[in-house]
């Protein structure tokens, strides 16, 4: 099983084997992560492709220049096709196969799946991740803030938090070891961006489920949501600075999510260059997301902690590449990847990520070797120095409960950041047996179809359909838009990746969808 990271201590938990507080805890490096919402591969001007592409001379992120700059680039990062499954891989080390939390969470007990035309939806966690074990349809597992803050860790969370669903615990950032706690709850979007509308207008009763927490001082205000979230992460790190406390604080900005609401800070720059303005507003809102992260850089350097803090900035899934009904048009396109959020395809999984650890990740370093969102909660706690004692949680399905056992399917990338080659074998999973999208889905390779899984080892990449079993099998290296499908040319890679996919979905007892024509589950993809 070299995909896992085994623990030898399952049943110990973090909090009895990290220090509380003393000198130790107060050496520990402040970390950050900055995490955008639907921020595409090339939505930015530091280029993340080989070479340089039209989306980033579109862009324009000085501040993401200026980290990679000063950091390192991962040119090979994944995040999942959606937002939730991202987020709790995020906030506990383990992949959305395993938890079952594989598609986004709205409101208790309720499906978000569009209903698939040949295929049954399995009876996946749809009440997302929960700070309790009795919440049905859920995971229950030890997250990052809670093993950061019992190493004596100020743990802030700003923005999106998205984890859980509405009327239970799991909807508030704050029951999974969060101090501070600015703006999320469960919803995935803001009602709007506009302090003039009070974040969500009162006249639209159907955006007011979507108000961001905690924002009541900003109403009424000429203020964009972005700056508003990014004025509150400044206060919580210099109180945090001011306490004494090192620092955690995860940044999750709602920002540049649907709706598209143009940022009035930058918009005027795209306007002017020509873009319609669809894509205008999101191109201003991708700049507002980069002067926050230019702020926070910023205010590290003033208060003088630039070189103890690491900071991570990356997105949760590939841009929106389906037009939206407000705009009417993509906002992105993801080229030259294939398709986009939605989709296990590269444009859906792909994400930028740059990483800067002072004294450890080499300044303007580019590393390939493939990383995925998952791997966040090892590498942050080994950054921390935290011991962790294993997961003790445990998933409450449609079955039953089941232990969640020792098992993290994260893997800490500290050697990469210092510079090592890491493990470029190693493969990377997703499952996502959903239709997300369909409104408008282009066809059967679009993300409006879905249902699929996907596995990674190397430069080949399988991506197994639940429709109908096809599977399609792309070498990234020559092929990084999976336009030719290789399965039949290389039926010994094929098989090797289906083999492998196989053995993890069985191994984490994956729920796979029914076939509506026979009634039959949809085997492993190592079954046929
Ligand atoms: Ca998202």
């Amino acid at each position: 099983m070299n995909w896992l990271l085994s623990v030898a201590l399952a049943l110990a938990c973090a909090s009895c084997m990290a220090p509380t507080s003393g000198p130790e805890a107060e050496s520990r490096p402040n970390i950050i992560v900055m995490l955008t919402d639907d921020q595409g591969w090339q939505d930015t001007s530091e280029p993340f492709a080989a070479e340089r592409t039209p989306l980033n001379e579109r862009y324009r992120t000085p501040e993401i220049e200026r980290l990679a700059d000063e950091g390192m680039k991962f040119t090979n990062a994944y995040s999942n096709a959606v937002c939730t499954p991202t987020r709790v891989e995020l906030m506990t080390g383990l992949n959305q196969a395993r938890t079952r939390v594989s598609n986004w969470t709205h409101f208790r007990g309720e499906p978000t799946d569009r209903p698939h035309p040949d295929l049954v939806i399995p009876k996946w966690n749809m009440n997302g991740l929960q700070p309790l074990r009795g919440i049905p349809l859920s995971v229950h597992a030890q997250t990052l803030p809670q093993q950061l803050q019992s190493a004596g860790y100020r743990t802030i969370h700003i923005g999106k938090g998205h984890f859980g669903t509405r009327d239970t615990p799991g909807e508030d950032p704050s029951a999974f070891g969060f101090d501070v706690r600015i703006g999320g709850r469960f919803s995935g979007a803001p009602g709007s961006y506009y302090g003039t509308d009070n974040f969500a207008s009162d006249g639209d009763p159907a955006a007011t489920p979507w108000r961001a927490w905690d924002m009541e001082k900003y109403f009424g205000q000429e203020i964009y949501l972005t700056e508003a979230l990014t004025i509150e992460a400044v206060a919580a790190v210099r109180q945090a600075v001011a306490d004494g406390k090192p620092f955690f604080l995860y940044f999750a900005h709602f920002a540049p999510h649907t709706p598209i609401q143009p940022d009035p800070r930058f918009v005027q720059r795209y306007l002017d260059a020509g873009l319609p303005k669809g894509e205008a507003a999101y191109a201003s809102m991708i700049e507002g997301v980069d002067k926050s992260l230019g702020d926070i850089m910023d205010l590290l350097e003033d208060l003088g902690i630039d070189q103890g803090t690491a900071v991570f900035f990356t997105s949760d899934n590939g841009g929106l590449s389906l037009p939206s009904r407000r705009a009417g048009v993509p906002h992105t396109h993801n080229a030259p990847l294939n398709s986009g959020k939605g989709s296990t395809y590269e444009g859906g999984l792909r994400v930028p990520l740059v990483v800067k650890w002072p004294g450890v990740t080499a300044p303007g370093s580019v590393k390939s070797t493939p990383v995925t969102i998952e791997d966040f909660f090892p590498t942050i706690l080994e950054i921390a120095g935290v011991e962790f004692g294993g997961q003790n949680g445990a998933l409450n399905n449609h079955e039953g409960v089941v232990e969640l056992g020792s098992e993290l399917d994260g893997r800490s990338f500290v050697p990469l950041l210092r510079g090592e080659a890491g493990e470029p074998d190693r493969p990377l999973f997703w499952h996502f047996p959903h239709k997300w999208g369909g409104l408008r889905g282009p066809g059967p390779t679009g993300p409006g179809i879905g249902a699929t899984s996907a596995v990674r080892r190397g430069d080949w990449k399988l991506v197994y359909w639940h429709i109908d079993g096809r599977k399609e099998l792309f070498n990234l290296a020559e092929d990084i838009g999976e336009k030719h499908n290789l399965a039949n040319d290389q039926p010994q890679v094929t098989a090797d990746l289906s083999s492998l996919l196989g053995g993890f979905l069985r191994e984490v007892d994956a729920v796979m969808p029914t076939r509506v024509a026979t009634g039959e589950l949809v085997p492993y993809p190592d079954e046929i």
